[in-house]
């Protein structure tokens, strides 16, 4: 059985939460597509915004763009901006192109940004208008993944939920698992549920559009991302029911995790055990290995990826961390609270962010490792403090067991580098 010991002083449910509205340090939701054109094999992305996206895009993607890329951007010019031209008719001339072009694509998402978004083109009317032209081979929906008032996790947020209305219904009781995962780590978990007897199990994403994914009054969900607020409320509306669960990160939180949905289908402690117990000892030893650098060492998190409260929970809980400040862009009770309530008492929780008001913290307080945004990176790195970039950390394999360790090195790197730094600078 999993051991979830009370947290010293009570968790962070209750703590009093710093709110704070100022300008904010954040990369927009457009960075989803990196990852959800890798997941679902049969998706185009195509972002309705300027050469300064399609630029992003790029870089963001590094070694891909050489490949058949399934993303692309219609580049809106000067006239468009203007009102000169009906972009409406450039855009459904685009795609008539790019799907007869491209036989393969079986979803398109029309993902709106800053400049569709300011001269207010209507993508949802587009995704319905080309929906009707090119179904049914082709199924064209739409979300924003604009940088204005986002993070960047949430552009996989309003990515899969916008899928969730179309969605088949089903009266059948079936797990619905939610989240984008490297295909690796979402195999590990399907054969992990899969050898406690739990099979019937449907993904969002899934992998194809083929494998159709339903839901109905029966179903039951869980997230295996914290930032997925949107897709919570839509498959609510929908009458499925949320499973909540610390998010499955470290030995600790994936056995949390597995007990809390393995509790919904019966399966019992001896069949729980049985199944989990060789790659929680695997996850406990690797953890220790990495957390050798990380005890006793202070965390700070900047808003950023919307994983900082689970993220906080694992390197305080398993790895010997003090987090001196939480920030995370939103709060979800839902969601959160299951996390919040393992989180020892102490740090400081913040929601939201006043970028300036937040550096002057981190700078009284200097923290042995910063986590944040690029933007803010190289500059605290510059006043002396040891950073880690929060995207790395959805780029990057480090759900579940097998990958425990892994997570927990991410954090451990920048420490023993800047070590390494001071050791030979001394020299
Ligand atoms: S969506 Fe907005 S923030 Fe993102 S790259 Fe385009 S213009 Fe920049």
């Amino acid at each position: 059985m999993n051991d979830l010991t009370p947290t010293p002083g009570g968790g962070c449910r209750s703590a009093p939460v710093l709110k704070q509205r100022g300008q904010r340090e954040v990369f927009c939701g457009l960075t989803g597509i990196i990852w959800l054109h890798r997941k679902m094999q049969d998706a185009f992305f195509l972002v309705v915004g300027s050469r300064t996206c399609a630029h992003l895009l790029q870089s963001a993607a590094g070694v891909m763009i050489f490949a058949e890329p399934r993303f692309g951007t219609a580049i809106l010019e000067e006239q468009d901006l203007a009102g000169m031209k009906d972009a409406h008719t450039e855009l459904d001339r685009e795609v008539a192109r790019l799907l007869d072009r491209r036989p393969d694509i079986r979803q398109l998402f029309l993902v709106g940004s800053c400049p569709s978004e300011v001269i207010k083109i209507d993508l949802a009317r587009a995704a319905e208008r080309l929906t009707q032209v090119h179904a049914p081979h082709v199924r064209v929906l739409n979300y924003s993944g604009s940088g204005i008032e986002t993070t960047f996790t949430e552009g996989e947020d309003a990515c899969l939920a916008s899928m969730v209305p179309v969605l088949k219904d089903t009266p059948a009781r079936e797990l619905l698992l939610v989240g984008a995962l490297p295909d690796v780590v979402e195999d590990q978990m399907l054969s992990l549920l899969g050898q406690m007897g739990i099979d019937n199990i449907r993904l969002l994403p899934a992998r194809r559009i083929d494998e159709t994914t339903a839901v109905g009054a029966n179903t039951v969900f869980a997230l295996t991302q914290p930032f997925l607020g949107e897709t919570h409320a839509a498959l609510m509306r929908r009458g499925a029911r949320h499973i909540p669960a610390p998010m499955p990160f470290g030995e600790e939180g994936t056995t949390a995790w597995l007990r809390a949905v393995t509790a919904e289908f019966g399966v019992d402690d001896a069949t729980f055990d049985a199944v989990t117990a060789a790659p929680r000892a695997r996850a406990r030893k690797a953890i220790a290995q990495a957390a050798e650098h990380l005890n006793g060492k202070s965390i700070f998190f900047f808003p950023d990826s919307q994983l900082e409260i689970p993220l906080a929970r694992f390197l305080t809980r398993e790895c010997g961390m003090t987090a001196v400040e939480v920030g995370s862009p939103y709060i979800h009770d839902a969601i959160h609270g299951p996390d919040l309530d393992l989180l020892p008492a102490g740090p400081q929780i913040s929601e939201g962010q006043d970028v300036d008001l937040q550096l002057d913290r981190v700078r009284a307080a200097r923290p042995d490792l910063t986590v944040c945004g690029l933007g803010l990176a190289n500059p605290l790195e510059a006043e002396g403090l040891t950073t880690k970039w929060a995207i790395e950390l959805v780029f990057t394999p480090v759900h579940f067991y097998e990958q425990a360790g892994d997570l927990a090195s991410l954090f451990s790197r920048p420490i023993r580098r800047k070590s390494v730094l001071r050791v030979e600078a001394a020299e």
